[in-house]
């Protein structure tokens, strides 16, 4: 990525900083993702943090797996799906609700367990670290196998990011790093720490999802 303005330098820091913070020594050895982070305090957290209290979320709307077009059926409440304001990308998400606050989380990415073969030719697919080098691979091919979080597009440059892709309890997360109005489209990049927390397979899976479009 091309570097941007402050602001947005700000966001890759506080995920530098927040991989500072850490245990250190133990991480490496002991794989850990139980860990949320706080946007405004800069700072991880298990349960809760001191300031702003426990991690915000926005679940998917309840939606059995299998049913035809599954995964438009999951939006969040506020969400909708519409033509992507990246040129070539097709389907991507907006707010159309309220505004989505610094730190709200959305997720899980849902899809299907696959092989590494398979993820590599999807451009749905996503990596869970389950210690070292052990990694599960989930891809959301299937729209009636996964979520609404398949539509939503990389973001081209960290100006328009808003949503930082992350690791926690052995799912994936989408949590909010810049305020999402109104009229707005989701934009995910993915942390620095879950990248490294992955193999070099990661660059070639994320590669794909974003040159797909
Ligand atoms: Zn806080």
């Amino acid at each position: 990525l091309p570097s941007g303005e402050d602001q947005n330098l700000e966001i890759q820091g506080s995920v530098t900083v927040c991989n500072i913070d850490t245990q250190g020594s133990q991480e490496e050895n002991d794989f850990d993702d139980k860990h949320f982070y706080c946007e405004t305090c800069r700072k991880q957290y298990i349960d809760q943090c001191d300031v702003h209290g426990p991690p915000l979320f926005t679940y998917d709307s309840p939606t059995p797996v299998g049913v035809p077009q599954r995964a438009l059926l999951t939006l969040p409440q506020g969400l909708v799906i519409g033509r992507s304001t990246t040129s070539g990308a097709g389907l991507g998400v907006f707010n159309q609700g309220q505004i989505v606050p610094l730190g709200m989380h959305f997720g899980p990415f849902d899809g299907e367990l696959s092989s590494m073969e398979q993820a590599l030719e999807s451009a749905y697919s996503w990596m869970i670290c389950r210690g070292s080098d052990q990694y599960d691979y989930i891809h959301a091919e299937r729209d009636t196998h996964s979520n609404w979080m398949r539509y939503v597009v990389c973001s081209r440059n960290e100006n328009e990011q808003n949503l930082v892709a992350i690791q926690q309890g052995g799912r994936v997360l989408f949590r909010c790093c810049r305020v999402i109005y109104p009229g707005q489209e989701l934009k995910v990049w993915y942390a620095e720490e879950y990248a490294q927390s992955l193999s070099t397979i990661w660059d070639k899976i994320w590669d794909k999802k974003c040159t797909s479009i």
